[in-house]
């Protein structure tokens, strides 16, 4: 067996594999650092198959790692993107309300987008009407300016790109395999003997946690987000059309999202998987994975009415007409409803906390002097990338 020797290794190469070795190489250029990725291109999960919105930060609690690294996280995305010539689109975003209820969590959303620092505005039915004509909203609405819209993948593979030009080693198509040391690993036939490892496996990293005595509270519960895109002409909306959330779930909502390409993508929707990589059919079945997500998928069940009644919900969405219908409750009016056809679909590495049954609404990361790891790096996790890896780098590494 080849044995291989690096100072930093990097199992996954998502957004956060990726911006953890960029903030690695501005503190230690010298560093010797191989990123090593599963499969044999880049954004074949979350990274790549999300909305692709830069959010500007104003959902999360003051407290928490998200409100602290978003707002920083949407300026520097941007900037990069300008700075590289990749596409964004900084159409803004409206958030709308159905119901008199929605309108107290749309004021709590505008009091934690002041603590947090980002430019919010609530406006009326009329002001609306401005910013977006073909959005509904119940008496009030929020408008955020700084939202955004980037390619998900052209940001990776750019990335990607400054780090091999750097001198890091992007294995593709590699897959750790476990632990054979106190500081070596096994990835297929090569042993790499590390100074210290980081873990950014997104969908995997609670298991690659386990090996290191870390992620004893917590399992990952895959949600599938199921997208629909709009293959008809007409441009129905200007900015990003959400609904207000229900804040006690870590998910935002069915909503409209403004490609960069100009073309309108609805969802996503947030519905329990069988397994992990459970993107369509029985790709990435595994019999131990199925019986262990249906397991926690069970006792969330039992335990909580509110995920009883999201997964009811939810599950209505795989009828096409129903999630359309979702999409109409945002706005007036839509060109065809005939011209929308199923997206490739992302999957989120939602973390529970196997003691409370609670979905971990914070990004959580564990480490010593050997290893990191993050878990629960979901959204906005690719909005705050950079500075949440400058975070990770100065604490951790
Ligand atoms: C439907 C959906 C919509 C979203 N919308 C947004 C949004 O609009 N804005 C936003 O900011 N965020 C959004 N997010 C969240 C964002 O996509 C994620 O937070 C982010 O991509 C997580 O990045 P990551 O690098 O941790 O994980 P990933 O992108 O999943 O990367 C992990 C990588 O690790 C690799 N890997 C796993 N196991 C191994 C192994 N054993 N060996 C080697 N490699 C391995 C995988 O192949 C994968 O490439 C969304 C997510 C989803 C699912």
């Amino acid at each position: 067996m080849r044995k291989l020797e690096v100072d930093y290794i990097i199992i996954g190469a998502g957004i956060m594999g990726l911006s953890i070795a960029k903030s690695l190489l501005d503190v230690k250029p010298r560093a010797r650092i191989m990123i090593v990725e599963k499969e044999r291109e880049l954004g074949l999960h979350a990274s790549g198959r999300n909305s692709g919105v830069l959010h500007a930060g104003f959902y999360y609690h003051p407290d928490s790692l998200k409100a602290k690294f978003t707002k920083q996280g949407n300026e520097e995305l941007a900037k990069f993107c300008e700075k590289k010539g990749l596409r964004i689109n900084r159409c803004g975003k409206v958030v709308v309300a159905k119901d008199e209820k929605d309108l107290e969590i749309l004021y709590e959303l505008k009091r934690r987008g002041e603590a947090n620092g980002v430019e919010l505005h609530v406006v009326d039915e009329r002001e609306l009407r401005e910013i977006e004509p073909n959005a509904k909203t119940f008496q009030k609405a929020l408008w955020s300016p700084n939202t955004a819209v980037v390619d998900p993948r052209e940001v990776i593979s750019c990335i990607a790109d400054e780090l091999k030009a750097k001198g890091v080693i992007l294995e593709l198509g590699r897959t750790y395999r476990g632990r054979v040391g106190k500081q070596a690993i096994s990835v297929g036939d090569v042993t790499i003997e590390f100074g210290r490892l980081v873990n950014t496996a997104g969908l995997y990293a609670d298991k690659i946690a386990k090996d290191f005595g870390f992620s004893r509270d917590y399992v990952v519960i895959p949600f599938k987000g199921l997208y629909l895109n709009y293959r008809g002409e007409d441009k129905f909306i200007r900015t990003n059309i959400y609904p207000v959330p229900d804040i006690r779930k870590p998910f935002l909502g069915v909503h409209f999202t403004l490609r960069v390409d100009g073309r309108i993508k609805l969802g996503p929707t947030a519905m329990p998987c069988y397994w992990r990589e459970n993107y369509s059919g029985l790709s990435g079945f595994r019999l131990y994975e199925f019986l262990e997500t249906t397991f926690w998928n069970l006792k969330l069940l039992f335990k909580s009415s509110l995920v009883r009644t999201t997964a009811l919900e939810e599950f209505k969405k795989y009828v096409k007409s129903y999630l359309i219908r979702e999409g109409l409750r945002l706005i007036r009016e839509m060109g065809n409803t005939s011209s929308w056809e199923w997206a490739p679909s992302g999957i989120r590495a939602q973390l529970v906390n196997v003691r409370t049954l609670e979905l971990v609404q914070d990004f959580i990361v564990e480490g010593d002097e050997e290893s990191v790891h993050i878990l629960n790096a979901v959204s906005p996790a690719f909005t705050a990338s950079l500075p949440f890896a400058r975070y990770v780098v100065e604490k951790f590494l």
